[in-house]
């Protein structure tokens, strides 16, 4: 029988599981749907949270993730990969792994903390610990904490973020580019900031620099996890890295201000990926 041409575009995600709704896979499936893309995920970790914080987390056993990532690259050969909460070393090794069959595009959102406070990676040298999968990454999307936890520095300023992001392209020379998001500094300022710094020819570095308004909200659980999803799948849409940026700054501001006034659960409340607006 012929197999039928390939219809949908689809990514699969790579992550942790939050059982309410707001973060991790669960976040990133509903990112895709909502942008029309078809979400496979394979789980690293699960977490035991609710709005009010982190519990605890169990890592899934290496072998069994890796056993997930290459059923689904196998069959059902996803465009894109998003890479989440990875919880432990190994689990790191084994995701690298499967990617070594994996040619398109991944984007990895190197997860290191809930907003909460609570770890979502084993203690130890995380850096260490991630290499293996920034070694297979095309886009990192870092908040400022973890891009000053991954280079252990200080990222107080533009110009240090840009050196920052900056080591990270001269050690990594397969990054194609690394997104700052600045959502989590200065959370007292009127405004954020969100970089995306881009390998050019002549491994010249462009930035590309989105400031939009901070909307108060406490409704914020899970923002890292969607923009790396919207990131991910703006550029499946539109081919473009600077695209995907700026589409994926505006689908979180979005839907940061429509989900401000919409309680679920006692803590800080999840985005409500339904109540996009497609212009
Ligand atoms: N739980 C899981 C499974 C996650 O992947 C993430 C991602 O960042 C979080 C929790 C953290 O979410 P937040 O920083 O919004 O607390």
């Amino acid at each position: 029988m012929p197999v039928p041409e390939k219809q949908n575009k689809s990514i699969l995600t790579i992550a942790g599981s939050d059982p309410s709704g707001g973060a991790g896979i669960q976040a990133d499936l509903k990112t895709f749907t909502t942008l029309g893309i078809y979400g496979c995920a394979a789980i690293t970790c699960l977490t035991a949270q609710n709005s009010l914080g982190v519990k605890s987390y169990l890592p899934v056993a290496p072998s069994f993730v890796k056993e997930q990532i290459d059923l689904v690259l196998e069959d059902m050969q996803p465009d894109h990969i998003k890479i989440g909460m990875v919880g432990t070393g190994d689990i790191a090794v084994a995701i690298s792994e499967s990617l070594d069959k994996f040619e398109g595009v991944v984007v990895y959102d190197p997860v290191l903390k809930a907003s909460s406070g609570h770890s979502l990676f084993e203690s130890g040298d995380s850096t260490a610990l991630v290499k293996s999968v920034i070694e297979k990454t095309t886009i990192l999307t870092p908040n400022i904490k973890e891009l000053q936890a991954l280079t252990r520095l200080e990222c107080n300023n533009d110009e240090r973020i840009a050196r920052a992001a900056q080591y990270l392209l001269d050690t990594f020379p397969n990054l194609a580019g690394v997104v700052v998001t600045g959502g989590h500094f200065e959370e007292e300022s009127d405004a954020i900031t969100d970089f995306l710094f881009l390998r050019d020819i002549g491994d010249q570095v462009i930035r590309e620099t989105a400031i939009h308004p901070r909307i108060k909200s406490t409704n914020t659980h899970g923002t890292g996890c969607t923009f790396a999803s919207a990131f991910a799948s703006y550029h499946l849409l539109t081919g473009s890295y600077e695209k995907a940026f700026y589409k994926g700054v505006a689908f979180l501001e979005d839907l940061i201000k429509k989900s401000s006034s919409i309680s679920i659960g006692k803590g800080n409340g999840p985005l409500i990926h339904h109540l996009f607006t497609h212009t």
